[in-house]
């Protein structure tokens, strides 16, 4: 196992927001939409599906995804959750992996594949 280092640094965690930041279509939706059921109810493989395919479909539209995907990408691969900038967790995993991969950086992401 691969142990030495990590994600990008998160110098975006603290940049401001882009001005249209309240123009995102995630705003006011439920929150099990991005994450899943709240209330440890398990979805099944078509449910969780149909809910990814409709948060996707926001994301799709949404002007400030640029913005979204560098700051969850500023993260941990431990901590990728839910639907962020129109990819699932995993999706943004393998995306990290990929950027430490061409930055030349060991990363222990593949623990977590
Ligand atoms: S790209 Fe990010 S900010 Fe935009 S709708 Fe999707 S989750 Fe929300």
């Amino acid at each position: 196992m691969n142990t030495t280092t990590s994600a990008p640094p998160p110098k975006l965690l603290w940049q401001r927001e882009p001005a249209d930041w309240n123009a995102r279509p995630c705003l006011g939706t439920p929150i099990e939409l991005w994450f899943g059921p709240e209330d440890g109810r398990r979805e099944s493989p078509e449910e969780a599906a149909a809910r990814e395919e409709e948060a996707k479909d926001l994301c799709a539209w949404c002007p400030v995804v640029e913005f979204c995907l560098e700051t969850e990408l500023a993260l941990s691969p431990f901590d990728q959750h839910g639907i962020r900038a129109g990819l699932t967790a995993d999706e943004r995993r393998a995306l990290i992996r990929r950027r430490a991969r061409r930055s030349g950086r060991a990363t222990r992401t593949e623990a977590v594949a």
